[in-house]
């Protein structure tokens, strides 16, 4: 599975960090997609749907 933040889109509320922290994380402003290959490990697709700006996408 390919987890993906938009930079350009995120305004760093953290929400997806809190729902699936196995592969989000913080860098500066901005989230990543830090360990995508965890994804099986939370609700990355939650995660997704609860992102306010629609900047995260899952292949
Ligand atoms: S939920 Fe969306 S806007 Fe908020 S930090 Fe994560 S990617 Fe950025």
């Amino acid at each position: 599975m390919n987890v993906e933040v938009n930079d350009e889109l995120c305004i760093g509320c953290g929400q997806c960090v809190d729902t699936c922290p196995e592969v989000f994380g913080m860098v500066g402003e901005v989230a990543m997609a830090m360990n995508p290959e965890r994804a099986g490990d939370c609700d990355v697709a939650e995660a997704a749907e609860l992102c306010p700006v629609n900047a995260i996408t899952i292949d």
